[in-house]
């Protein structure tokens, strides 16, 4: 397969150099090639974006609803290839990512639903002879940056609901998941979308990025990846006065209580750290045990976590599979390292993979103090710590000892100290008795401190950031 951009409807292969992509499962094996894009592709995105959006803004939301319900059922029809596809370009279990394209599905048709609710509210006038009220006008051109890790669930949840506004979208996913994207478009333009609704640029987040931030002019822009790439953006679009939202890191922590259910608890914390081999924004990496049930839970921490399997993506039966690329690879395994040279490793997976790929062994680690770099920097990888907690106060005071605020998790069975943890926590999604990832699609997802732009995706709060509120007054008698 190879990478194409999808400009107003037209299939462009463009020639800023290419790269080889092979799968991270299994080296030997190639996956296909993207082909780079400069920006002139950019430039003529532009133009067909700014050409489509006369038309589909003039829609009644109630049509653009049924563009959304035929995308979702095309992607319905083609979940087994683009899940395939996907895990074998970056690494994400088949199983996972046949959920993550289900997602996708789910996504598609919660927006298109929107297309027939309320967008605005009557607010009583002074005047008895005028009638006031509000209603969601859309931006316009949207730019939409996308990370790897959800390659398939984070384009959709933001221009699902950038669609059903009536927006016009320039997409540049992350160009490790760029043949996922092409297929995309594909299964898109088989659905019937109308050409330049959805524009497609793949290429370097320093050429295609830039030029999509600070070259063309767009409305609004959507972003999810690291947090140095989202302040940066942040900076240009505040510059330019465009309505941003950026989604970015996190160092999310589970919190187990003395009175933890073990047998629960375990494998929903491992979930959280290493399911997707870490590389999940909301992964568990920081694991806060209060001190009664510390030696409980490592006994049967290391036991579980020896036991995982880890495989080819490819085989339904991998509980994780390898990271996504060669740096990913590159900057965990420097991780894994700090772990064994500068404190203890607790728990460590024992199987192995006899291919070739990028492979890293999940391990715990513990005996380093809350400021050391394995404590507070984002790692995304298959490797978390343990602390210990005093109690239930320093244990929130250590949740809450980070620069990141996406989410985290308390297990217990005091309801008391659920609802307190609940207040207490710094972080956009706070779950009890739930593993730190998993938020769903209906719920507004994001974070606080350097997690996030403070906006929020998915859920009805995508529809703020997509819409502008017009208040309108029409004096009916006078
Ligand atoms: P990244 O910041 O390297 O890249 C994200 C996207 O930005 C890519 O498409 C990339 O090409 C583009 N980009 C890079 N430099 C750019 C520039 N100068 N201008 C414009 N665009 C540019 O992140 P990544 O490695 O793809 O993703 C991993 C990161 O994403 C992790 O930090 C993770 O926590 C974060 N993430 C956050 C969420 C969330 O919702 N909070 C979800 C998933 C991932």
């Amino acid at each position: 397969m190879k990478s194409r951009n999808w400009i107003g409807g037209e299939w462009i292969t463009p020639n800023e150099g290419t790269v080889l992509v092979k799968n991270p499962s299994n080296l030997k094996e190639e996956v296909g090639v993207i082909h780079l894009s400069d920006e002139s592709q950019v430039f003529q995105a532009e133009q067909a974006a700014k050409q489509a959006f006369k038309q589909w803004s003039k829609l009644t939301a109630a049509a653009r609803g049924e563009y959304l319900y035929k995308m979702a059922a095309a992607l319905e029809q083609h979940l087994e290839e683009l899940a395939t596809l996907a895990s074998s370009e970056m690494g994400k279990p088949i199983t996972e990512m046949k959920g993550e394209v289900t997602r996708g599905i789910h996504l598609l048709r919660y927006y298109a639903g929107e297309g027939v609710r309320a967008d605005g509210s009557i607010i009583p006038s002074s005047d008895i002879n005028v009638l006031q009220y509000t209603r969601r006008t859309p931006l316009g051109v949207v730019g939409v940056i996308t990370p790897w890790n959800f390659p398939v669930a984070i384009p959709i949840w933001k221009f699902a609901p950038a669609l059903i506004c009536g927006n016009t979208v320039i997409w540049k996913p992350a160009e490790i998941a760029s043949l996922t994207a092409s297929k995309m478009a594909e299964i898109f333009e088989e659905a019937g979308l109308p050409g330049g609704v959805l524009n497609l640029v793949i290429g370097k987040g320093r050429v295609i990025g830039e030029a999509l931030l600070e070259k063309i002019e767009i409305n609004g822009l959507s972003f999810t990846g690291s947090t140095d790439t989202g302040r940066r953006i942040a900076a240009t679009c505040a510059s330019r006065n465009i309505k941003y939202q950026t989604e970015m890191g996190g160092k999310n922590a589970a919190i187990v209580l003395n009175d933890a259910d073990l047998s629960k608890t375990i494998p929903m914390v491992i979930s959280g750290a290493f399911r997707s081999s870490g590389q999940k924004c909301t992964a568990t990496s920081r694991i806060i045990v209060e001190k009664g049930i510390y030696p409980a839970f490592v006994e049967q921490l290391q036991k579980a976590v020896s036991e995982i399997k880890i495989a080819n993506a490819l085989d339904p039966t991998a509980y994780l599979g390898p990271v996504a690329s060669k740096s990913q690879f590159e900057i965990v395994q420097s991780y894994t390292e700090m772990a064994r040279n500068q404190a203890e490793v607790i728990a460590e997976c024992q199987t192995s993979v006899e291919e070739e790929g990028y492979y890293i062994k999940p391990l715990i680690a513990t005996g380093v103090q809350a400021k050391h770099s394995l404590v507070q920097e984002e790692i995304f990888g298959p490797v978390a710590v343990a602390l210990q907690a005093e109690n239930f106060e320093e244990a929130i005071d250590l949740c809450n000892q980070t620069i990141y605020g996406l989410s985290a998790s308390l297990f217990t069975s005091d309801l008391s100290k659920a609802h307190r943890f609940l207040d207490e926590a710094d972080a956009g999604m706070v779950r009890v008795n739930q593993e730190t990832a998993g938020v769903e699609y209906q719920a507004p997802f994001g974070g606080m401190k350097l997690s996030s732009s403070h906006t929020r995706e998915q859920g009805q709060a995508a529809l703020s950031f997509y819409s502008e509120i017009k208040t309108c007054a029409i004096k009916h008698t006078f």
